[in-house]
């Protein structure tokens, strides 16, 4: 078959697809309207999280903020708290940023069009053409992963999936085919479509897919070739030691400095490196902690993006609380301090009852 017969017609895409879309598309609590604001909190959740984690938060989210105003206001550590465990909190501090700038410059209406959605802080082409798709029914493509796989597919575009060149191609090539009456549909049906059927880990589910009779990949057997993988960077590796500084039924929390990874959250005291018990001893003699025993209670590690720590964590009893730390108890903590993931491995342990501290050690 030559190169031009070959071509696959995007617009065959559409009728399919939007019918598909009409009746096969999940019940999620952010589908209840069309409302920017909802819109924008759930493209901004799932972003580098699944749907069935963000589901609570969501609701959790607009419970306490139901709109731009709520959310300009609200004070940093509730926001965070209401943040806390979905990680890459930088998105949540930006989305305050965001609701103050409409307040200010836009009279607390959610702006409509895609120049001014994109000027707000934290959200970028793929939010603003999902804000502006979704909310306001334009013809702007949002090209996400699972968009981007699709596409792949159907024509076999074998660029690597990081490509800025290939979101650009598949940008354009989606803008001239977007339905003008439908195209906040046709935006989550394309989401939906890349994140049901033609999906990222195993193989797609090519027999119950709408637009499988126009699919290059399909047709070749290739389809997990696409869209190409780039070649990944190991990850740096941090290993740190964790101290559950306890006291009666308190235990030691500090907050993370301004300007690094996790900036202004709540964390465990900790060392970078790593240390026996029999070290910790003199550090925590040098730092005046004044303890009855040190327990080792096990290995833990985080991913992030680009960083793996690896942690190892030390109950440590104390006779008193030293001021350098804040004391809280498993209440206190787990209701008004934002404690990353990172740490809540250790907050079950930091408050263990004396028979589970025995059976750790
Ligand atoms: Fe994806 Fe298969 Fe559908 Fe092609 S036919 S778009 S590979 S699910």
């Amino acid at each position: 078959m030559c190169k031009s017969e070959n071509t696959v017609s995007l617009k065959n895409m559409v009728e399919p697809l939007l019918c598909w879309y009409q009746n096969n598309k999940r019940k999620l609590p952010w589908r209840e309207n069309n409302d920017p604001y909802r819109v924008w909190v759930s493209e901004i959740m799932l972003q580098q999280t699944r749907v069935e984690a963000v589901k609570p938060y969501f609701e959790n989210f607009i419970k306490r903020l139901p709109d731009v105003q709520s959310l300009a206001e609200v004070p940093e550590e509730e926001l965070l708290k209401l943040w806390e465990g979905l990680g890459y909190y930088s998105r949540v501090r930006n989305m305050k940023k965001a609701a103050q700038k409409i307040c200010d410059c836009f009279s607390g209406v959610f702006p409509q069009s895609y120049e001014d959605i994109l000027s707000l802080p934290g959200i970028g082409q793929y939010t603003a053409g999902a804000i502006a798709s979704i909310a306001f029914n334009q013809p702007i493509p949002a090209v996400d992963g699972n968009v981007l796989r699709v596409i792949c597919r159907l024509t076999e575009d074998g660029r690597e999936g990081s490509n800025p060149e290939l979101k650009k191609s598949v940008t354009e090539q989606l803008r001239k085919i977007y339905p003008q009456e439908h195209a906040g549909d046709f935006t989550q049906a394309l989401m939906e479509l890349g994140a049901v059927i033609c999906v990222p880990n195993g193989s797609p589910k090519c027999a119950d897919c709408p637009v499988q009779f126009m699919c290059r990949a399909f047709y070749s057997g290739s389809q997990i070739n696409f869209p190409a993988a780039a070649k990944k960077k190991a990850r740096r590796i941090q290993k740190k030691t964790v101290l559950l500084l306890c006291c009666k039924d308190k235990v030691a929390i500090c907050k993370r400095d301004e300007g690094g990874l996790l900036e202004g959250l709540w964390e465990f005291p900790n060392l970078e490196g790593l240390y026996s018990a029999e070290e910790l001893e003199t550090i925590l003699k040098e730092m005046h902690i004044e303890f009855e025993s040190i327990v080792f209670c096990g290995e833990k590690k985080h991913i992030f993006t680009h960083i793996e720590w690896r942690m190892l964590g030390f109950l440590v009893f104390c006779r008193t609380e030293s001021s350098q730390f804040t004391w809280v108890t498993k209440e206190q903590l787990s209701k008004d301090f934002a404690l990353p993931a990172a740490f809540q491995k250790f907050k079950k342990i930091a408050f263990a009852d004396n028979d589970s501290v025995a059976h750790i050690q």
